[in-house]
């Protein structure tokens, strides 16, 4: 068996044995590469979405990691040096394709999830037509997109309110202490806590409107959203496992195992 579940870090006769041996899932995140703030590198979605990927298809078993799309849906973060965005077009035509490939090998479940906020929506809205071309294609795949919009960092912010009391403005949404302790467990050598610095602080769901539209400078002039300040490994390890844990629980209902 391979030491890996990460599909690109297989060979492909590894690959091959895994689907022999009953990995008949796989889970297709979607990330970004977009500005986070002056303390954290583009890749920040990225990096996370991979972790995150890679720890929910351990819980759920059988199951790989296809490579994680990028970039995403990013109009909103432009105004930020370094941001890319593809369109919707791109962006469907990359997932889609991706879904033919998976399906082509074999693979009979197929999850579709984003760590990045703006492609959550879209995501969603196109699943159906996704699995509609699988059918067409004569793949008999289940598209299983678990993108609930605002609901992916609404469990971490509760859970950081709980656990250590950090209010919900402070918590923020975006390059904020959440997604700050997150790297500090994946790739520390890419922050800057120096540079770390409070952004938007307030009430922050009701902003997502207003920074889809306007854009995330018209709320923020460093790009963040909360305060990475109070950030700590530990807490992003306990984040991470909080985050794929709930996460996982749901899948496996939707996939009937449980
Ligand atoms: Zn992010």
């Amino acid at each position: 068996m391979a030491d890996s579940i990460v599909m690109e870090e297989m060979t492909w006769p590894q690959v091959k044995a895994a689907l022999e041996g009953g990995f008949d899932t796989v889970i297709l995140q979607s990330a970004s590469v977009e500005q986070h703030g002056p303390h954290m590198p583009l890749l920040t979605d990225t990096l996370i979405g991979a972790e995150v990927a890679k720890r929910i298809a351990l819980k759920l078993g059988k199951t790989l990691v296809a490579p994680v799309i990028r970039p995403g849906l990013s109009n909103h973060h432009m105004a930020f040096s370094g941001s890319f965005t593809v369109s919707p077009e791109t962006f469907k035509a990359m997932i889609e394709d991706c879904c033919s490939s998976l399906a082509f090998h074999g693979f009979r479940n197929i999850i579709l999830l984003s760590s990045h906020g703006g492609n959550f929506t879209y995501i969603d809205g196109i699943a159906p037509s996704i699995q509609l071309s699988m059918k067409r294609q004569g793949f008999d795949t289940r598209i299983i997109p678990h993108v609930n919009p605002g609901r992916y960092s609404r469990i971490q912010q509760d859970f950081l309110g709980e656990k250590y009391g950090v209010p919900l403005e402070e918590a923020g949404f975006h390059a904020d202490v959440i997604e700050t302790a997150c790297m500090m467990v994946i790739r520390p050598d890419l922050l800057h806590m120096d540079q770390a610095a409070p952004g938007y602080i307030g009430d922050n769901l009701p902003l997502l409107d207003r920074i889809f539209v306007e854009g995330m400078h018209s709320v923020t002039a460093n790009g963040i959203i909360g305060d990475p300040r109070r950030a700590t490994p530990a807490m992003g390890e306990a984040l991470l496992e909080h985050l794929t844990g709930t996460l996982a629980g749901e899948l496996q209902r939707r996939l009937g195992r449980s």
